[in-house]
């Protein structure tokens, strides 16, 4: 990925965007493609699973020139997962630490990622501008969580967050309801903060997304050959949705 040419931003208005979003954040994409195999995430077949980053020397120098010209308050790292590789990860913040970039970031992590992460690639990363983490949690049904082959366990969202507040960071926690699980199952997605984030709930944030039957996803294809969507029709079957409860604290 290091190879290819940087992304040649003044062919867009930055500003513009800073002014949708109200605030002078920067996106950038450091990292393509993802290991995993969510069934309702395009990704897999995009990408084969597989997994690539751009050096982190690139990154810090890029970004570098870019606060320079564009003054962002904060670089949003769209990654589908910024922490697949400790190692980088750490080569990151060193270089970022290095450069003199001082800019605060959000960064993409996976629940299991975060529940494994060390204390003092924490605390550098936060001494190198880590201000939250964005942990796609999807549902709070272990159930569910098995049937859209997230590979991750309720324990390990916890564990991420406890661990990601220990260090003053914030989380947003992203979930999606809706998902299709039978013809006649009702999807009923459940959540609850763990009493030991009450401390920290200032800093925790759960969005909720609607499910939409992505093409190339293992969900659309399994929902199509139960006959619940047609991809000719591209009308959706009688799927029901109940709402979500989210309670922080
Ligand atoms: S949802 Fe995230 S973790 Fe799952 S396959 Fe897609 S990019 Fe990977």
């Amino acid at each position: 990925m290091s190879e290819l040419p940087a992304h040649d931003y003044a062919l867009i208005k930055v500003d513009d965007y800073f002014s949708a979003k109200r605030k002078r954040q920067f996106d950038y994409i450091a990292s393509q493609g993802c290991r995993f195999r969510c069934t309702f995430c395009a990704d897999p077949t995009v990408f084969k699973r597989g997994w690539y980053g751009l050096h982190p020397d690139r990154m810090a120098r890029e970004l570098t020139d870019h606060h320079r010209r564009y003054r962002f308050d904060e670089i949003a790292f769209q990654d589908e997962t910024f922490f697949t590789s400790r190692t980088r990860v750490e080569e990151i913040a060193d270089a970022f630490l290095a450069a003199g970039l001082d800019v605060a970031w959000t960064a993409t992590m996976r629940a299991d990622q975060g529940a494994r992460l060390d204390d003092a690639l924490l605390a550098k990363c936060k001494r190198a501008g880590l201000r939250r983490a964005m942990i796609g949690v999807e549902s709070g049904s272990p159930e569910m969580l098995q049937h859209i082959k997230k590979d991750i366990t309720l324990e390990q969202v916890y564990a991420s967050t406890e661990r990601l507040a220990r260090h003053g960071l914030g989380a947003i926690l992203n979930f999606i309801v809706g998902f299709p699980a039978s013809r006649t199952r009702v999807c009923r997605p459940r959540w609850m903060w763990p009493p030991a984030c009450a401390p920290s709930a200032p800093t925790l944030k759960s969005p909720f997304s609607i499910s939409v039957l992505i093409p190339a996803t293992r969900l659309r294809m399994n929902c199509c050959a139960m006959a619940m969507f047609s991809p000719i029709r591209s009308k959706p079957g009688p799927i029901s949705i109940t709402s979500a409860v989210a309670k922080p604290g």
